[in-house]
């Protein structure tokens, strides 16, 4: 019954983010990807949402002291490599986040810079941006912007990839030490995601997969990469293999509900 040679997690990682009841983003996505990869994972929720395929219903934020015993629980017991955040939901959150990430010397963070659902509704209150600024960004090894997100963060407008790049530079200034924008949201038929990491750019492109269900993409591809980065493995490397689990989890995506159907997590 209890086979000693069964392989064991590589790596562990926490994940701070929301929980989408659809199982499609959020902390579902993360956990699955986490899983699936070969790291152990752990979670802290900032908010719980009520959500399908067809968007957020509702949005019901953990209590800041409640979501810093979740992390005190996780962090002075179990061996964490990496930290991956998403959703944060509140400042107040936020800023709990910030202080625990100091308090345990976390220094492998990935920042999913999460700010709205597919739909549009807010995941990240106004007030929250400046802490993400002022606190977040400073302490990521990695921060995974998307076009939205990357303007919000640094005020520029992008339109091609010499926007992306600059933005890239910002976010490098603001004190992440890597930063990889994504340019899923630019109309080119290749999606070229760009890293920076303080000194030259490397690019990732992958052919366009036509289709909408591609909810999840975002937290799937930041998992993937805390659950590579959490075995050793070096950014870029990281970043590659994670770009091929998302973009095989999108070509296959499940058409599950009557909206945006989740990208398919297997491997
Ligand atoms: N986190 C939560 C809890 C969400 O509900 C969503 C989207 O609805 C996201 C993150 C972002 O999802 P995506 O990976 O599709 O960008």
């Amino acid at each position: 019954l209890f086979n000693r040679t069964q392989p064991q997690p590589r790596g562990g990682v926490l994940t701070i983010a929301g929980s989408d009841s659809g199982g499609g983003a959020g902390i579902q996505a993360d956990l699955k990807t986490i899983t699936l990869l070969g790291s152990y994972g752990a979670s802290a929720i900032t908010a719980l949402t009520a959500q399908n395929t067809r968007g957020v219903t509702g949005i019901h934020p953990s209590p800041p002291a409640f979501l810093a015993e979740q992390i005190d629980a996780v962090l002075s017991d179990i061996p964490i490599d990496v930290v991956k955040i998403g959703m944060l939901c509140s400042p107040e959150n936020a800023e709990i986040v910030a202080d625990k990430l100091t308090a345990y010397e976390m220094r492998i963070v990935v920042l999913d810079p999460v700010m709205s659902a597919k739909g549009g509704v807010a995941l990240l209150e106004d007030e929250a941006l400046s802490v993400l600024k002022k606190r977040l960004v400073p302490a990521s090894y990695l921060v995974t912007p998307n076009i939205p997100e990357a303007e919000a963060l640094t005020g520029l407008t992008i339109t091609d990839s010499a926007g992306m790049e600059l933005a890239a530079r910002a976010l490098h200034l603001m004190g992440a030490r890597h930063v990889l924008v994504k340019g899923g949201h630019l109309t080119e038929g290749v999606v070229t995601d760009i890293l920076f990491d303080g000194s030259g750019f490397t690019r990732f492109s992958a052919p366009r997969v036509l289709t909408r269900n591609t909810h999840g993409t975002g937290c799937t591809l930041a998992s993937a990469i805390a659950s590579y980065l959490a075995q050793g493995e070096p950014l870029p490397s990281a970043i590659l293999r994670a770009k091929l689990f998302v973009t095989r989890a999108i070509k296959y995506s499940q058409p599950l509900g009557k909206g945006h159907g989740p990208v398919n997590h297997f491997l």
